[in-house]
């Protein structure tokens, strides 16, 4: 157990955090205790912090005055969680045509400041939200019992490969005047690097800050992983891998074990409600957050998925009590697990299958998951990266980087292969690009469908 920093002068050992640092503290004791509990009793307290949100939305967040009218008639007890499945599903369309009136006309004080911002266009439908200063005490709070699961080093130097952060969050985060990356315990140095830069350039930014521990997005980490393997470039610190913001693919976690002995921690989260779950210490597998987000994964009849089945994700966030997010339907798909071996009952998110906009739509109107696999058609060709849009319900169109130009026979080959793997139900165009570019929030899209269904 690292010993936090204290605030006191002289005094060490037992330390005397600093008030914010106390409030991440008294969270992370009880969420040490909370994450064993039984099921029933983190639903029954999930319950009681629901009905104090729900009360709060009716009576402060003209959205919801309507919205709720179905549970009037349970307003003076507890709800239960058949009472949550009878409120509709909130979609990104209903968000983009009422943000203003999702907006709480009472915050509580204690919840103030709030701050605004946006998700980004290119994950689909683009959405303005608010959030407070209570739900950036719990993002924090669930990113060190993320640090402490994983048994992270407080004392790494952490190199972070991401869209840049605003300043006013980078500035909070120091201790001495220096970077910093984990919270209420000394830690260790933080670079950062703009995700925008090419992978050569980052490649060569890690050998001089050689960090212990690398965090960035999936397909970025994996480009990395490839080409260090491929230039023979060493980062002799290295110990720990950190990704988020792209579902991570069992070739990423291979390539990354198999380039740097070094396994991935991944987190689940959304710029809209912050960490979802977080990967299990023991397991590939994810634990749902519960004391902050009732996460339910549902049918297409909106009934609760058993375990093994793949089903849509729809988020309550139990603390935005400036925007409320209940029953909110993010556009991804994930598959809910067993119980945990770990012992830990927080649900079991087995795997996060990316968004719905990432189907692919057949010529008869159908959608399904794109199940071609990339990597076999990039063997192919001289392939550096690959990107698949579907232009309309009959063109797709494939984006490539070359490492060299392309001969006539393997384009030929590639082609074939491609519409084989489509059923030969598309028209195949191949265009070779000099880049791919990630989207405006970061994430990079392997697939895009520009068709409206
Ligand atoms: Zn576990």
């Amino acid at each position: 157990m690292p010993i936090p920093i204290s605030a006191i002068k002289g005094v060490i050992w037992p330390a005397l955090p600093n008030p914010n640092n106390s409030l991440l503290l008294a969270l992370q004791y009880q969420l040490e205790q909370t994450q064993w509990w039984s099921p029933e009793e983190i639903q029954k307290w999930q319950m009681f912090q629901l009905t104090a949100l729900l009360a709060h939305a009716d009576h402060t967040v003209p959205f919801y005055r309507q919205r709720l009218g179905v549970l009037l008639e349970v307003r003076d007890r507890f709800l239960n969680y058949s009472d949550l499945q009878q409120i509709p599903i909130l979609t990104r369309q209903d968000i983009q045509q009422q943000s203003k009136e999702m907006i709480s006309t009472a915050l509580p004080k204690e919840h103030l400041p709030t701050s605004e911002s946006q998700t980004s266009g290119s994950t689909g439908r683009p959405i303005t939200f608010q959030t407070t200063k209570i739900k950036g005490i719990f993002y924090r709070a669930l990113n060190l019992r993320s640090h402490l699961w994983h048994q992270r080093n407080f004392s790494a130097k952490v190199a972070a490969i991401r869209v840049p952060r605003s300043k006013l969050r980078q500035s909070k985060q120091k201790q001495e005047g220096k970077k910093i990356w984990a919270d209420a315990f000394p830690s260790g140095a933080l670079v950062e690097l703009d995700s925008g830069k090419t992978i050569a350039e980052q490649l060569a930014w890690l050998e001089k800050e050689n960090p212990e521990h690398i965090l960035t997005y999936p397909s970025n980490l994996l480009a990395l992983a490839k080409q260090a393997k491929k230039k023979g470039i060493k980062i002799p610190n290295l110990q720990a891998l950190s990704t988020f913001g792209e579902v991570v693919t069992p070739e990423i976690r291979q390539v990354c074990q198999a380039v740097w002995n070094i396994s991935i921690v991944d987190i689940y989260s959304c710029q809209e409600i912050g960490l979802i779950a977080l990967q299990c210490p023991k397991h590939e597998h994810y634990h749902i957050q519960s004391e902050s987000v009732i996460v339910e994964i549902l049918d297409e009849n909106d009934q609760p998925c058993a375990p093994g089945q793949i089903g849509r994700v729809v988020l309550t966030d139990l603390h935005n009590y400036a925007m409320p997010f209940i029953r909110y339907e993010i556009g991804d798909y994930a598959e809910m697990g067993e119980y945990c071996s770990c012992g830990r009952k927080l649900p079991v998110l087995r795997r996060i299958l990316g968004r719905s906009r990432n189907l692919l739509v057949l010529p008869s109107g159908d959608l399904i998951w794109p199940s071609y696999i990339l990597s076999n058609w990039a063997k192919l060709g001289p392939i550096l990266q690959i990107q698949v849009i579907q232009r309309s319900v009959e063109v797709i169109e494939v984006r490539m980087v070359l490492s060299r130009a392309i001969t006539e026979n393997e384009e030929a080959i590639l082609h074939q292969h491609i519409c084989a793997d489509l059923k030969n139900q598309f028209q195949v165009k191949l265009l070779y690009v000099d880049e791919i570019l990630r989207a405006a929030n970061g994430k990079y899209e392997d697939f895009i469908s520009e068709v409206v269904v």
